[in-house]
């Protein structure tokens, strides 16, 4: 571990202070499965399309001697809502603990979770709060930027047929320039057809060759740049409409702490509690303007009766709007 923390260091990988990395922060990279050529995305594991940087085998070989040296598996979040939150009064995160509660006629013994500022020791001036609570405000929140299916998929077919559009169009331009370019080629040999006969003096015929060879750059230019730009605004457009439709189907699952914890993060940042209200920042470019449609508004208990988002014209203009910034 030492060596490779020195390597990393030496090579200009450390932490944001610019110190070397922790150890357990090189643990954690020793045991993501991206490098051998995995993609977990949404707690599902996909092949990548990308270039694999150590073999599996050597992957597992490294697995061996980690489990040797810290004798256990890889750790997991015991809380699914902690790291993330943080308390607007004091800019600290909200930590977990268990606590157990007794009914003696009734339930017999339960055992709650609940989530709590670190401020003071002792001192706690922002109010506790039941798992269960901010799970709901946690669904009203993720349900508030999410699309029905239904609209995911008519969505999704308007981008394809936009997408088709462009294709199209940018077909008909590539050919176009493609013949601008041949019409220029043979322009150029006539200029020197007509300048090895004679016909045109050097300076002329330098000048005029600089000129169309400048012309013919531009234009291979053009030709690249429709090529290699081609559908840059599909992909993430089609990425968002999915996401989107995953965070409403995730908001009502049950039992998905864990996924509802990722999907937060997912649609949002900055999450913090005041008077046991959540509040956060969506992301700009999809989900901000989701939010700006049917603002999420804080209920405490009961925020995940919420339902699934209508859509009014004004949606449909800012859809449009995000294709077109997109674009
Ligand atoms: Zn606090």
């Amino acid at each position: 571990m030492k060596d490779i923390r020195d390597l990393f260091f030496k090579n200009g990988i450390t932490r944001r202070n610019g110190k070397p990395l922790h150890f357990n922060q090189i643990r954690e990279m020793l045991q993501r499965t991206f490098y051998f050529g995995l993609m977990t995305y949404h707690g599902e594991t996909y092949e990548g399309k990308h270039k694999p940087l150590v073999t599996k085998k050597l992957f597992d070989e490294v697995q061996k001697v980690l489990e040797k040296k810290y004798n256990r598996k890889p750790q997991k979040h015991e809380f699914a809502f902690t790291g993330f939150i943080k308390c607007k009064e004091c800019d600290s995160f909200f930590t977990a603990e268990k606590h157990k509660k007794f009914y003696p006629k009734t339930r017999g013994e339960v055992e709650y979770t609940y989530y709590r500022c670190v401020k003071k020791k002792g001192v706690y001036s922002q109010p506790y709060l039941r798992e269960e609570e901010l799970e709901n405000q946690l669904r009203g929140l993720i349900l508030s930027v999410s699309l029905s299916e239904v609209w995911a998929n008519k969505l999704l077919k308007m981008a394809e047929k936009d997408g088709k559009k462009e294709k199209q169009f940018a077909v008909g331009e590539l050919q176009k320039l493609s013949f601008s370019l041949t019409e220029l080629e043979k322009k150029l040999d006539k200029l020197l057809e007509s300048y090895l006969e004679e016909i045109v003096d050097t300076e002329s015929y330098q000048k005029k060759k600089e000129k169309l060879l400048q012309q013919k750059q531009f234009l291979k230019e053009k030709i690249v740049e429709i090529k290699t730009k081609g559908l840059s605004w599909l992909e993430p457009l089609n990425e968002f409409i999915k996401e989107a439709a995953d965070a409403a189907k995730i908001a009502r699952a049950k039992n998905s702490c864990h996924d509802l914890s990722i999907m937060a993060k997912t649609v949002g940042s900055n999450f913090f509690l005041k008077d046991r209200r959540l509040s956060a920042s969506f992301k700009k470019g999809g989900f901000d303007a989701l939010a700006a449609e049917a603002p999420y508004v804080p209920q405490g208990k009961g925020a995940a009766s919420a339902t699934s988002r209508p859509l009014s014209s004004l949606y449909w203009l800012q859809i449009l709007d995000l294709e077109n910034q997109l674009r």
